[in-house]
C-alpha cells in the first residue's frame, strides 16, 4: 500500500527489456544513437510536427533547461506558488537561467487563474528598468494539486501571456496522466494551446530515468545542446535514455500505464468517498487523490503499513482546512499500483470510520 508518489514504484518491465535490448552492439556516442533519433521521430511524430527533443535524465533538469531557453537573466518567470519549479527543485531554474526570478501566482486548486496573471503583469512593467521583465509563463499540467487546466482555461492563459510577449512554458511530469482524462491529443494539449516547449515526464510514468525537453519551433532550440552539456544532462551513453522514450511511446505504452495509474487512483476516490467522515476537497482528475482523513483512518492505515505523505494544510482554503482530529494527506498511485493494493487500503479505512 505505497502511495507515496508514482516514483517509489520501479520501472515498466517493458522498458527494462528495451533498456537490456539496446545494451548490445555500438552506438555513436552524446545521443547521436540510433535509438535517440528514434525517440526524437517518435516524439515529432506524436506532437504532429518537426520538434526539437532534448532527453535528460531528472525533471528538474528539463524544467530548468527549458526555462533557460525561455528568459533572460533579468527576466521573470510567472508560475504558480506552489508550483515543482518553484517549490520542489532548490532553485535550479534560478540557477540554470542565470538569476532569473520566479513569481508565484495564487490560484485555488493549484492553478494559476487569468486574473492572477493579469495582475503579475500588470505588477511588472515592460521597460521599467528597475524590475524583471516577465519572459515565460510556465504551467503545471497536471498541477501539483492532481487538477488539470480544461483546454479553453490553457488556451486563456497562453493568450494572455503571447499578447504581453511571454512564451509558455509546460511542465508535463504528469502530461501522459493528464492527456488520459482530457481524452484531446497531445499537439492539442501542447502547442496548438500555445506552449512553447514541453517538459515531457516519462520517468513517474513508467521509465527508469527520462524526461525530454520538447521545443515545438526548433529554431528555437538552438542553445540547447550547449545548455544541456554545460548542465552535465548529455549522457555519453545516450542510447539509453533514448531507448526509454522510445519503449514509452511504442504501441502507446505510455498510454496504457497512465490509464491504469489514473484508474488506480479513481477507484481509490471513488472508495473514499463513500466512507463516512472522509472529506474530498479537490476532485481527482488525474493519478493522484487528496482527502482530509479522520485521525482514527489516518492512524489505522499507518499502522497497517500503508505510506503516503501528509500535506499540511497546502492549497486549502480556511473553510477546507483539516480540524483538530483531520489529516489532510496526498495519495499517488502508479503503473505499479494493483486493484489489491487500493481494496486492501479501503479495507482498511472502512473498517476504522
Ligand atoms: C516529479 C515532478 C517533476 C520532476 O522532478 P524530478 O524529481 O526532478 O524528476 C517536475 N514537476 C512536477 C510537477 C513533478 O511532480
Amino acid at each position: 500500500m505505497n502511495f507515496a508518489s508514482d516514483n517509489a514504484g520501479g520501472a515498466s518491465p517493458e522498458i527494462l527489456r528495451a533498456l537490456v535490448g539496446a545494451n548490445s552492439g555500438h552506438e555513436p556516442a552524446y545521443g547521436a544513437d540510433a535509438f535517440s533519433l528514434q525517440a526524437q521521430e517518435a516524439l515529432s511524430r506524436l506532437f504532429e510536427r518537426d520538434c526539437a527533443v532534448f532527453l535528460v535524465t531528472t525533471g528538474t533538469a528539463a524544467n530548468a533547461l527549458a526555462l533557460a531557453a525561455l528568459t533572460p537573466p533579468w527576466g521573470a518567470v510567472l508560475c504558480h506558488e506552489d508550483a515543482h519549479i518553484n517549490d520542489d527543485e532548490c532553485g535550479a531554474p534560478e540557477f540554470f537561467t542565470a538569476g532569473a526570478k520566479l513569481i508565484g501566482l495564487k490560484g485555488a486548486q493549484g492553478k494559476i487563474t487569468a486574473t492572477a496573471l493579469e495582475g503579475a503583469l500588470a505588477a511588472y512593467p515592460r521597460g521599467l528598468v528597475k524590475q524583471v521583465q516577465p519572459a515565460a509563463l510556465s504551467l503545471s499540467q497536471a498541477t501539483e494539486c492532481g487538477t488539470l487546466y480544461a483546454l479553453d482555461e490553457l488556451n486563456a492563459l497562453t493568450a494572455i501571456a503571447r499578447a504581453a510577449g511571454l512564451q509558455v512554458h509546460m511542465d508535463g511530469a504528469r502530461f501522459a496522466n493528464a492527456i488520459e482524462t482530457l481524452g484531446c491529443t497531445p499537439a492539442e494539449a501542447s502547442w496548438k494551446a500555445g506552449v512553447d516547449v514541453l517538459s515531457l515526464g516519462a520517468t513517474k510514468n513508467g521509465a527508469l530515468a527520462c524526461e525530454a525537453v520538447i521545443v515545438f519551433d526548433p529554431a528555437r532550440a538552438t542553445d540547447l545542446p550547449f545548455r544541456r552539456k554545460r548542465a552535465g544532462h548529455t549522457l555519453s551513453k545516450g542510447r539509453f535514455l533514448g531507448v526509454q522514450m522510445v519503449a514509452w511511446l511504442e504501441n502507446g505504452h505510455w498510454r496504457a500505464l497512465a490509464h491504469h495509474a489514473n484508474a488506480m487512483a479513481a477507484r481509490l476516490a471513488t472508495g473514499l468517498a463513500d466512507i463516512p467522515g472522509v472529506r474530498m476537497p479537490w476532485p481527482r482528475q488525474v493519478n493522484e487523490v487528496f482527502t482530509i482523513l479522520p485521525g482514527g483512518i489516518d492512524r489505522a492505515l499507518r499502522a497497517a503499513g500503508a505510506r503516503y505523505y501528509d500535506w499540511g494544510a497546502r492549497g486549502l482554503t480556511a473553510l477546507e482546512a483539516p480540524g483538530a482530529d483531520e489529516v489532510f494527506v496526498r495519495l499517488v498511485t502508479s503503473f505499479a499500483t494493483t486493484p489489491a493494493d487500493v481494496d486492501q487500503f479501503l479495507k482498511i479505512a472502512r473498517a476504522s470510520a
